[in-house]
């Protein structure tokens, strides 16, 4: 039996109780992600992909995916594809509800025509400057369209005239008749449809009127028999326009819910932005994994485990805050401290010789794969006089509380042999090139029959053995915290971390790590956790940090 206590509900949750409990929607729960496909999806889609999907399990719903394709000029069937395999990793399940607003097109234009039967819809003249202009301000009304009293004959005919081609980009638009004087400004006569002469991704040139947001939007809802449309909190103004539009029509009516968006630290989550760090080649592309998208992070190493347990654990708010970027690495290291297999790899070679073990022979030294699950097992690690250290596991002189290997010092190999520094050989600059060593035979697996006890444990690679590899590091793409803030008149790009990418070659690893799967975590003992990067081969492999240790070095050498 959990001992963990239920979490309470959520806001979402409790609204949705309330319905169940009222017999509202026959007691469905239906609810949908509606992307844009106007760029890769983010970690701030995740969030709403999490709860979307996961509200629709809980409750023994149903999930749509659907995409809100109404802007032909900025989509691409390259963003469908990716945000359809980047939902599906992250293990949303839309089963046979794939949907698009573009498939909605002909519906939308009867829903329009209907609208303008009831004379509530009206063909406007005014340009898109005009209407702005006559918007008014939060304090005083707006000025009514001249053309707001168009018969309904007229409107009918101007608008299919608008559909068939007849009139330019711009030339005019379709408008609900809702109120100039309403203190909120989304009611004040808003645009339905415009005139783009462009073709459509998946209508071609079918179109050349294309729906605004806020008019498709409730009505993709409501086609679908969606029951609880779930947005962020910028929606909540546009509420209104959602009831009135399905009020109108007198059509099924899904219940909009707005939730707090999510924001990270040290990252920018526009879409717009992240286009441009693309566009002007500032990382590598979309799924560069410094990127906060969904594909950036999964090449990096993040697990869609990890990503659904962040969103658990960051849960969902009506008021908008920023989380903290190491809270979604921490969720990473837990979900891969229980997972990813240990290996040793040594990313800074220092050789040292161990001068009393054999020449020429090498031999199988015993490994955990992983403490935390007895049932992985061990592997054999191969063992030689020569092998390779960390450069940063040797000091010619050691700082006080430096545990590792310094001259006259014993140290631990992990899971081999305790080794004392005899000597070392320094180059013209200064640098350690070489270290000696003695080891001691009766520590084998790296534990003394005598009880002798040592400070510290390095770990190591046998030379001969090793497996050259190039290792990625990465650190946060940008300096400053909040690079996305809206009061600060400096370009989010002048505040790019120089430093955020370190790709370190000439790294050695265990032999078992050549052959890693493009989808195997691993642990390099006190370094982090690593996946091998798309651009790695058994010839030439290369990985990616994902993650390092909380607090490795502190943890080492208590230990010892
Ligand atoms: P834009 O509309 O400016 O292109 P968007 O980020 O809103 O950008 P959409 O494709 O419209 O992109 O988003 C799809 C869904 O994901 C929407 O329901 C939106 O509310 C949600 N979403 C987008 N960004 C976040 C975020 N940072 N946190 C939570 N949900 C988000
Ligand atoms: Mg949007």
């Amino acid at each position: 039996m959990s001992t963990t206590p239920e979490k309470s509900l959520n806001f979402i949750e409790q609204i949705i109780e309330a319905d169940l409990a009222a017999g509202k929607n026959e007691k469905r729960v239906h609810t949908r992600f509606p992307p844009e496909p106007n760029g890769y999806l983010h970690i701030g889609h995740a969030k709403s992909i999490c709860l979307n999907f996961g509200t629709a399990q809980k409750y023994n719903g149903r999930f749509n995916l659907r995409f809100d394709d109404t802007n032909p000029t900025k989509e691409d069937t390259e963003y469908v594809d990716s945000i359809i395999e980047d939902v599906r990793w992250l293990g949303g399940d839309w089963e046979d509800r794939l949907f698009f607003a573009s498939d909605y097109f002909e519906r939308f234009y009867e829903y329009a025509v209907a609208l303008i039967q009831k004379g509530k819809a009206y063909v406007c003249d005014l340009t898109g400057d005009e209407i702005r202009e006559t918007r008014g301000t939060p304090a005083s009304p707006g000025t009514e369209s001249p053309y707001r009293n168009r018969s309904v004959e007229e409107n009918l005919d101007l608008f299919s005239r608008m559909k068939a081609g007849e009139f330019p980009d711009g030339a005019k638009t379709l408008r609900a008749k809702i109120d100039m004087a309403s203190p909120n400004f989304n009611l004040r006569d808003p645009v339905m449809y415009r005139i783009l002469h462009a073709p459509h991704h998946r209508t071609g040139d079918q179109w050349c009127i294309y729906p605004m947001y806020d008019w498709a939007h409730g009505l993709e809802d409501s086609i679908e028999g969606i029951t609880h449309s779930i947005c962020t909190l910028e929606f909540e103004h546009h509420r209104p326009l959602y009831d009135w539009f399905l009020d109108a029509l007198e059509i099924y009516h899904p219940q909009q819910i707005e939730f707090a968006r999510l924001a990270l630290n040290y990252t920018v989550m526009s879409k717009r932005k992240l286009l441009q760090l693309v566009k002007e080649r500032y990382v590598s592309g979309w799924d560069d994994p410094r990127m906060p998208t969904i594909c950036g992070l999964r090449r990096r190493g993040y697990t869609p485990e990890a990503i659904r347990e962040f969103c658990r654990r960051i849960g969902v708010a009506k008021f908008n805050s920023t989380i903290d970027v190491v809270q979604l690495e921490n969720s990473l290291r837990d979900d891969l401290n229980k997972r990813a297999r240990r290996r040793m790899g040594v990313l800074r070679p220092l050789k040292v010789v161990i001068e009393n073990y054999p020449e020429g022979t090498a031999e199988q030294l015993e490994a955990v794969n992983n403490p935390e699950n007895e049932a992985d097992g061990t592997r054999k690690i191969p063992f030689s006089r020569v092998i390779y250290i960390e450069q940063d596991d040797f000091r010619e002189e050691a700082p006080k509380k430096y545990y590792r290997l310094t001259p006259g010092r014993e140290v631990r190999l992990r899971y081999a042999y305790y080794i004392t520094c005899t000597g070392f050989t320094k180059d013209a600059d200064g640098n350690v090139t070489e270290v000696r060593c003695t080891y001691d035979p009766a520590t084998r697996g790296g534990s003394s029959p005598d009880g002798r006890k040592v400070q510290g444990t390095i770990h190591w690679v046998s030379a001969e053995h090793a497996v050259d590899a190039e290792v990625r590091l990465y650190d946060r793409l940008f300096t400053k915290e909040n690079p996305d803030d809206p009061q600060d008149p400096a370009d989010f790009k002048t505040c790019l971390n120089p430093a955020s990418l370190e790709a370190v070659t000439g790294c050695k690893l265990e032999p078992s790590l050549k052959e890693a799967k493009r989808d195997e975590h691993f642990q390099f003992e006190r370094i982090g956790y690593f996946l091998a990067d798309i651009d790695s081969t058994p010839e030439k492999p290369v990985f990616n940090r994902a993650v390092s240790l909380r607090d490795s070095w502190a943890k080492q050498e208590k230990k010892g």
